[in-house]
């Protein structure tokens, strides 16, 4: 036998399936002249290869260097095997069963080479719904696997005979994409304006972009729902923007054309434009240029930060060709709290009011997916909102999770469900606090259950009695599982990681429920997968009117001046709390003596509302997290003093409150109070974790829960832990918020199942 020939086996691993990755190998075996085939199974692709061993050799540099885009490779393992001889390479049939096949690929923004077409293709010049292979709609239309055309949205259009050719030929980019279209037999956009239907594209785009110059507001359909648009320059119309949203006060995201626009008004460093550029297009959440040109004040509600994106769909680079604006708002086309719409008649009913035109297709959404949202912290992407470009990528365990459901929290819901040993992550859900996010929940879990092919028996839940996520899950017909909160939220971590032993878990956020019964959420375990014991916590405070505390910080500010000093407190020079009406305070007092509906918490969130507070920054809360957010986005970063605090059984900030109260009457700006403050919960995480490391020996830190997405705790704790010789593990894949909770809940029952405890 020539000894330079030669045949591998070769195994691909990951996300391999729906991204183009046969035809990849396809024209890869062709450009080295080797011969063999290719084929599906259920944990990714088998290649045998037979040829000159310095091909086969610069065939695998390839898989790893050249793979599709949204492709995923997990591992590539090669074994020799035996010369064949085949005289061609080809694509075998699947032989598994559709039900073994887990990988579903997510949605990938329009590709270069599509956006050349569209100039240069003849039956698809300006088509605006252009895809390939490596590019386009995914998981936004899929209804069922195995994955083809006709168990997609795209079913009802029948592909023309050009695309049908593309569809048949290997040697195309567009082989097998099923999303395959053109100007002459796909979707199409169609404008609502006043009594106008306007078909022409041409029309709808220079109408959209004369309405959108002009400060108007318009619905824009989406790949995963629907948007509302305008002028993110416009005072008026993001104002207006805003009241119609209802009660929604969180920052509005925003669209620039192109990296280079987006950097005359944004700080970036290389990651970041990595990410913003990656084909996720997630919204990242970057900082404004001081001197930069400015964005409407009600974008980002009064914050130094924007959510930034680039276009992702043809459209919104059609748009931009024609806009003379450099940036538009595109945030959630939905109203309150409720899930984005999808539906083109659900849009025309609900948000015609609120909108001067509405630009539908006739693609439909099948899976409700909004725009990701990411922040970067130490040069790390940190998930905040996980959904369009990043769902349903599994998260690989060391651990066999089938059969398990994972219900998640409350806020920022998503669930999980376990195949194998992928935890399989739901799109952000929402707030499960309306009917409709409910609806939206439920219906996605049978979605997930019928698209894997997975019938659960096994459901963890928050042990907090009163979710909807709770009372879901204690629903089903099947084994229940409570799990605390906080240990959720570190395993989510430790899944993350891959961790399975006994570290330090440390977990900040606003609320979770307690086995005491108590709220916490200022906690320090020693914890592993299976069980927790709570080291420490912040010392409980009332929450004066309950989850009324959350919407009203004041409410803690007093709480914590009350808990200092007694009475007394109305006495001093507290210039926030002139702005609160005495009364109110009165019946808070009132309340917090006799102890009516005054819930005791441990909770990090409301320590820093109470800050937030005192220090003039946010009495009322518009959204989740603002007063937080608000404390961290006035920090001045070159104080390192702090605030004194006491360690016994529990943390005591009695002293951290006297010191901020005598900072106030000293005129101190809120911004070293803050830095002081923060400076203080650091100084705490470090102190415990030593204290820890001291009586166990443990010297792995992970740290979860939502306070971890504040920049400046996260960034400095991170550092500083490393620094003296901490293994610290964080959150980047996974929101450390509540939308991570799930893929927690899941490890930990995973793991008590497998030590044979349930
Ligand atoms: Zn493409
Ligand atoms: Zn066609
Ligand atoms: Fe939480």
């Amino acid at each position: 036998m020539n000894k330079s020939i030669g045949a591998k086996l070769i195994h691909v691993k990951g996300l391999v399936q729906g991204v183009g990755f046969r035809p990849f190998i396809y024209r890869l075996a062709h450009e080295q002249q080797l011969h063999g085939w290719v084929e599906n199974r259920n944990d990714g692709v088998v290649i045998k290869i037979e040829g000159a061993n310095s091909n086969i050799d610069q065939f695998v540099e390839s898989i790893r260097h050249k793979a599709p885009a949204a492709s995923n490779i997990f591992s590539i393992k090669i074994i020799n095997t035996e010369l064949k001889n085949h005289t061609s390479f080809q694509i075998i049939k699947s032989k598994n069963t559709s039900d073994e096949i887990t990988d579903i690929c997510p949605d990938i923004a329009v590709c270069e080479a599509c956006l050349k077409d569209m100039k240069e293709q003849k039956h698809r010049i300006d088509y605006p719904f252009i895809n390939c292979t490596n590019c386009g709609p995914r998981f936004t239309i899929i209804k069922d696997l195995p994955y083809d055309r006709d168990k997609t949205t795209m079913d009802p259009f029948r592909m023309c005979n050009t695309c049908q050719s593309e569809y048949n030929d290997i040697l195309d980019r567009r082989f097998h994409a099923q999303p395959i279209a053109c100007n002459s037999c796909g979707p199409e956009y169609e404008l609502i304006h006043g009594d106008r239907n306007i078909r022409n594209l041409n029309e709808i785009i220079d109408i959209t972009c004369d309405l959108l110059e002009e400060g108007k507001i318009i619905a824009i359909k989406g790949m995963g729902g629907f948007h509302l648009a305008c002028d993110a320059q416009n005072e008026d119309t993001v104002k207006r923007l805003r009241i119609s949203k209802n009660r929604d006060g969180k920052p509005f995201a925003v669209m620039f054309p192109d990296i280079n626009t987006l950097k005359q008004f944004i700080v970036t460093n290389q990651n970041e434009e990595k990410s913003l550029i990656s084909w996720k297009r997630p919204i990242l959440i970057l900082k404004n240029k001081p001197e930069g040109p400015k964005l409407a004040n009600d974008v980002s509600v009064g914050f130094n930060t924007t959510g930034a994106m680039l276009p992702y769909m043809p459209i919104h680079y059609m748009l931009f060709s024609k806009l003379n604006l450099p940036v538009i708002v595109l945030t959630s086309g939905n109203i309150s709290d409720e899930p984005i719409i999808i539906d083109n008649q659900e849009a025309i009913d609900r948000l015609s009011n609120i909108t001067d035109a509405i630009l539908i297709h006739n693609r439909d959404i099948y899976n409700r997916t909004d725009d990701s949202v990411e922040l970067a912290i130490n040069n790390k992407e940190r998930m905040i909102r996980r959904s369009r470009g990043f769902v349903p990528d599994p998260i690989y365990l060391n651990l066999e999770v089938d059969g398990i459901f994972a219900a998640g929290a409350e806020l920022v819901n998503c669930f999980c469900i376990g195949k194998k040993n992928q935890a399989i992550m739901s799109q952000h859900i929402g707030d499960l606090k309306n009917l409709e996010t409910l609806d939206f929940y439920s219906e996605s879990i049978e979605r997930f259950k019928k698209l894997y092919r997975v019938r659960p028996w096994i459901f963890a839940h928050d042990l907090h009695p009163d979710y909807l996520s709770t009372l879901y899950a204690k629903s089903q017909t099947g084994l229940k599982i409570s799990i605390q909160h906080h240990h959720a939220h570190i395993a989510s971590c430790m899944a993350e990681h891959g961790l399975d032993e006994k570290i330090i878990g440390i977990s900040f956020d606003g609320v979770g429920y307690g086995i005491d019964d108590h709220i916490w959420g200022g906690e320090f375990f020693v914890c592993d997968l299976t069980n927790f014991e709570r080291y420490t916590h912040f010392e409980y405070v009332p929450m004066p009117g309950g989850d009324k505390a959350t919407k009203e910080p004041w409410r803690m500010a007093v709480s914590y001046l009350y808990k200092t000093f007694g009475k007394d407190f109305l006495n001093m020079d507290i210039p926030s709390l002139t702005q609160i009406d005495n009364t109110d305070i009165e019946t808070v007092m009132r309340a917090l003596e006799l102890k009516i509906n005054t819930p005791l918490t441990s909770s990090a969130g409301r320590l820093f509302d109470a800050v937030s507070a005192l220090t003039g920054l946010c009495n009322h809360s518009n959204f989740h997290a603002e007063a937080p957010m608000r404390l961290e986005s006035v920090i001045d970063s070159t104080v390192d003093k702090l605030y004194a605090y006491d360690i016994n059984e529990t943390i005591s900030f009695d002293k951290t409150i006297i010191q901020i109260v005598q900072d106030l009457g000293k005129g101190i700006y809120p911004s070293i109070i803050s830095a002081k403050f923060h400076n203080t919960i650091i100084n705490i995480i470090f102190a415990i974790a030593n204290k820890i490391r001291k009586d166990t020996g443990l010297n792995k830190v992970v740290l979860s829960g939502g306070t971890f997405q504040n920049r400046y705790i996260l960034g400095t704790s991170e550092n500083l832990l490393k620094k003296n010789g901490f293994n610290v593990f964080t959150q980047s894949r996974i929101p450390s918020n509540d939308g991570g909770i799930a893929l927690g809940q899941l490890a930990i029952t995973a793991k008590r199942k497998s030590l044979g405890l349930i």
